[in-house]
């Protein structure tokens, strides 16, 4: 994803050194790529994150000519970009316009309104730009050593600019600042340390040495900083509606406000505790003896946790999701759901230990400067968790939710979607893709795979699809509540625990979460409702196929929803 957190700058002076954004007679793709390059000058942190290494020499330190700079690259950019717009460039290139305008509106907001890098501690760490170098796939030792050594060199500048630029923090924001400060310096001190030791060549251990020395003093010399500003941080984290309304406008990119997507997820949430009390009245009897209690609410809560006591064990977890993604595929195939390319299959494999963190399941898909590489469904064992832990574990991804995850997050979610986006290749979109649109499409899959047969409509499928989907529905009530109308911790673990079913230790993880992020838990939602209504709208014309709507869906690639129905829109005018 985009990462503007840390924000990024240019060493060099665009105007005096050719890179000037417009040129006579340019052809957009011309000028697409000067964009993109530009763009990894002014954001190298970025760049080197996503498999680009032609500025991992670079670590700028985020001060007033830094910001400065920023700026005019984003204004010049924009004023070019204006120039394309109405030039008659096709539907697919219209959405590159659009994508990369609102990366330039969305730099300009972050750095002159939003400005987290004055009340945001944790937006300065140096630990990434160093990891990203180390873990590259596409490059030797020597260069990385060399990446290495020169960003080493600018680590204390940044963060004396980092120092200048904070006031009025947040008390969380400085919390977790200070709590990865830590881990910080530990990589720095290990494994960055153990990195360079391992390299065969003969560098110069000495420069090393001090040059690590001189990086952890400046981590410490930030956490001391940060601690002393500690007692009188008293900022509100909650961002409040205006500035809520604005992010959510550009990190989302939808057609509807914030304020409309908080409603039809309070309207979603309504109706899934209909359906789920629906199924809980006609499965009592089947899971218990005693009477049913007259809370609603609770009586949900205990079928829910019966019928996740139906699950795999510990030990056959990868080898349950390894056979199921063919079962997926042939579900797909047979109800004419949407066409999957055979020649690019998955390959399901336990979490590297470099990734493996918390446990769970993700698709890692090749960046976009690595297409040859393999696209992975990572999955962790359970093989070192306590008894107790793994059980809970197992119970959450129990034997219906296993199944779900699997269809959000390879057939035909997650995995199945990136197939079709790499079809019509756009480093624009692989860069800039929209988050809510990715999130949203696997959100989608959920439902419509359930709606189409698959579990054969078993009752506790989808009191379980209902659960899962409810955890979605909920985050963004709950984002919208704590940060526009100033929920409290209670209030939220109210809405997580009580209506969403979740657990307590899992209700606290998401209040640490929507306490140190905005918006960012609306996506997954936000984009599956604009699928939904878009199908369903669509569903009215005369001649619907199912498939083809899929299918030329996912054509346009990782775009906003938006931008996605405009153009199918059009399609649908120029046949009738
Ligand atoms: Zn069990
Ligand atoms: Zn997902």
């Amino acid at each position: 994803m985009k990462r503007f957190l840390v924000p990024g700058a240019i060493l060099l002076i665009f105007f005096s050194c050719g890179k000037t954004p417009s040129r006579k007679g340019d052809t957009f793709a011309a000028f697409r790529q000067r964009f993109i390059d530009a763009y990894w000058l002014v954001n190298p942190l970025t760049a080197t994150n996503v498999g680009y290494h032609q500025y991992d020499d670079l670590l700028p330190a985020y001060d007033d000519a830094t910001r400065k700079r920023e700026q005019a690259f984003a204004q010049a950019y924009l004023d070019t970009l204006g120039t394309f717009e109405k030039t008659g460039l096709d539907p697919l290139d219209r959405v590159d316009v659009a994508l990369m305008q609102n990366t330039l509106r969305s730099m300009q907001f972050y750095a002159d309104t939003f400005k987290a890098w004055q009340w945001d501690p944790s937006t300065y760490n140096v630990a990434g730009a160093f990891a990203d170098i180390v873990n590259a796939r596409n490059l030797t030792n020597d260069e990385k050593y060399k990446s290495i050594i020169a960003r080493l060199r600018l680590v204390p500048a940044y963060y004396e600019a980092a120092k200048k630029n904070i006031s009025n923090p947040t008390e969380v924001h400085t919390v977790l600042a200070i709590e990865q400060s830590e881990g910080t310096v530990s990589y720095l001190q290990n494994e960055l340390e153990d990195f360079c030791a391992s390299t065969s060549i003969h560098h110069d251990t000495l420069l090393r040495a001090s040059l690590l020395h001189k990086a952890t003093d400046a981590v410490e010399d930030y956490r001391a900083f940060l601690q002393k500003l500690l007692p009188g941080s008293r900022k509100d984290f909650r961002i409040g509606k205006a500035l809520y309304g604005r992010k959510f406008f550009f990190d989302i990119q939808s057609a509807s406000s914030a304020e409309q997507v908080f409603r039809k997820a309070m309207q979603r949430k309504s109706e899934l505790h209909t359906a789920m009390f629906s199924i809980t009245r006609k499965l009592w009897d089947k899971y218990f003896r005693t009477a049913m209690p007259a809370d609603t609410l609770k009586a949900i809560r205990m079928l829910v946790d019966k019928v996740s006591l139906k699950h795999v064990q510990r030990d056959s977890f990868l080898s349950s999701i390894e056979k199921q993604i063919p079962e997926l595929t042939a579900f797909v195939k047979e109800k004419d759901l949407l066409y999957l390319d055979p020649s690019k299959p998955l390959k399901v494999r336990r979490t590297p230990a470099y990734m493996d963190g918390v446990a769970g399941a993700s698709i890692s898909a090749p960046g976009p400067y690595d297409n040859e590489a393999e696209t992975y469904y990572n999955v962790s064992t359970l093989e070192k968790m306590p008894a107790r832990e793994a059980e809970s574990y197992l119970r959450e991804y129990n034997h219906y939710v296993l199944q779900i995850l699997n269809i959000h997050e390879a057939v035909p979610g997650h995995y199945a979607q990136l197939v079709y986006a790499n079809k019509a290749p756009s480093l624009v979109k692989t860069i800039f893709g929209n988050g809510a649109m990715i999130e949203g499409w696997a959100v989608y899959a959920e439902r419509m795979m359930l709606e189409n047969g698959y579990g054969n409509n078993e009752p506790e499928m989808w009191l379980m699809y209902s659960k899962w989907h409810l955890r979605t529905v909920c985050n963004t009530i709950l984002d919208y509540n704590v940060h526009v109308n100033g929920w409290n911790e209670q209030q939220a673990l109210h809405l997580l625990v009580d209506e969403a079913f979740q657990q307590e230790a899992e209700a606290r993880g998401k209040w640490r979460r929507v306490s140190v992020s905005q918006v960012q838990l609306c996506s997954y939602f936000s984009g599956y409702s604009e699928i939904f209504e878009l199908r369903e709208e669509l569903r009215k014309q005369p001649g619907f196929k199912l498939r083809a709507f899929h299918e030329q869906f996912l054509g346009y690639g990782s775009a906003p929803v938006r931008s996605i129905r405009q153009m199918m829109l059009e399609e649908t005018a120029k046949k009738n």
